[in-house]
């Protein structure tokens, strides 16, 4: 049955993002239907949410969980798929118009590139997509005009402050809360604790977006993400502590103007706007009392404590497949550290160690980018 409303399919809806997302089309249900829920292992969540939204078709992506999912939804009128070849499918599927790209890491890739190939609008969450794969993404998106709205939090900040823009844009300023650490010393940063990473003291996030935050790893992704999404050298692109969190980031232009745009952090907002775009609809967002907010600060990042960032515009300078490289690594050793198998401080250096050691590939093909990410774990894998 054709409707005017817009037809998602949320790729991971029992993370942060998916959760927040579905909390956004609740609230919206003239607007937007759910036409595909994805998740990796929480059949209990993706159940749940099946039948509260009603989707066409659901994909627990561990095959081991199929029967669990499709025994819970036999009674509803939602077809049970499992794995990723069903993901990689149903995305290209006639009843969807926007893919709500918010899987964790890599596995954000391959189902994206099909999305992209089926012409969808991407709304996307996944950074790792563009780090690991940025060239080619962005022609694949250019080939099949298939839109990529941003849905990380600064990349939607300067998406909204390049609205009715046409001139060229002089500089990108990414803000970054600074994370947990922001105040500790490199001594203390080496021998933080699982616990301490993942208390991010503005945003409510998922644990590997929120131990990359505590590296500023999270800031050196988005830089490089920026930099595909918005065609910018990293020349261009500066990096600025605003431990407050209300700046999302701005835009400079040829003229000395700067753009910003501002809020309480509120990951709704910009998977609302990803969602409503280019319509802006009701939020019951927090709203700003500059009163109360009273001060905005900035500061320059140190590299010496964060030494992420510096690895982060060195990957991408030297381009080819070095940033899928980084992320490779970076995901074995984020997980190694959520896994307590490694100090907080070995993350940059089993980073910096892999892209030393992999074989760099200059102008790496959708293959090449599969090696690499696989070689970077397993020589990742090798330092821990
Ligand atoms: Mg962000």
């Amino acid at each position: 049955m054709h409707t005017n409303k817009r037809h998602i399919a949320i790729l991971g809806s029992t993370g942060s993002i998916g959760t927040q997302a579905l909390d956004v089309i609740s609230r919206h249900t003239d607007m937007f239907e759910v036409e595909l829920l994805t998740a990796n292992n929480n059949a209990a969540l993706l159940i749940e949410q099946a039948r509260r939204f009603r989707p066409n078709n659901v994909v627990i992506c561990n095959k081991d969980l199929y029967d669990t999912v499709n025994e819970a939804l036999a009674k509803e009128d939602v077809k049970v798929f499992a794995g990723m070849e069903s993901v990689n499918a149903l995305v290209q599927g006639s009843n969807v118009d926007i893919v709500l790209a918010s899987m964790v890491g890599f596995s954000g890739l391959e189902p994206t590139i099909n999305a992209i190939k089926a012409g969808k609008v991407i709304a996307l969450a996944n950074k790792e997509t563009l780090v690991a794969a940025g060239s080619i993404v962005t022609r694949l998106a250019r080939e099949y005009n298939s839109p990529i709205i941003p849905v990380d939090s600064e990349h939607s900040a300067i998406f909204q402050c390049l609205q009715g823009e046409h001139t060229r844009i002089e500089k990108l300023i990414l803000t970054a809360s600074g994370g947990p650490f922001r105040n500790w010393s490199k001594e203390d940063i080496a021998k933080a604790t699982r616990v301490q990473a993942l208390n991010h003291p503005n945003w409510d996030m998922g644990a590997k977006v929120t131990i990359d935050s505590a590296s500023m790893m999270n800031k050196g992704l988005e830089m490089i993400e920026a930099s595909w999404l918005f065609n910018m050298s990293p020349d261009d692109i500066e990096i600025v502590v605003h431990p407050q969190s209300i700046v999302h980031s701005m835009v400079q232009f040829t003229d000395g103007c700067l753009k910003a745009q501002l809020g309480a952090p509120d990951m709704r907002v910009p998977i609302q706007y990803a969602l409503s775009y280019p319509e802006r609809v009701s939020l019951d967002t927090k709203r700003l009392s500059f009163a109360e907010v009273a001060r905005l600060d900035f500061f320059a990042p140190d590299s010496t404590r964060f030494p992420a960032i510096d690895l982060a515009y060195s990957a991408h300078r030297v381009g080819g497949n070095m940033a899928c490289i980084m992320n490779g690594a970076n995901e074995v050793a984020v997980d190694a550290f959520l896994k307590d198998r490694i100090l907080f401080c070995r993350i940059p250096e089993i980073i910096e160690k892999t892209m030393e050691k992999a074989t760099f590939v200059p102008l790496p093909d959708i293959d090449d980018i599969y090696a690499s990410h696989q070689q970077a774990k397993e020589i990742a894998l090798s330092l821990i």
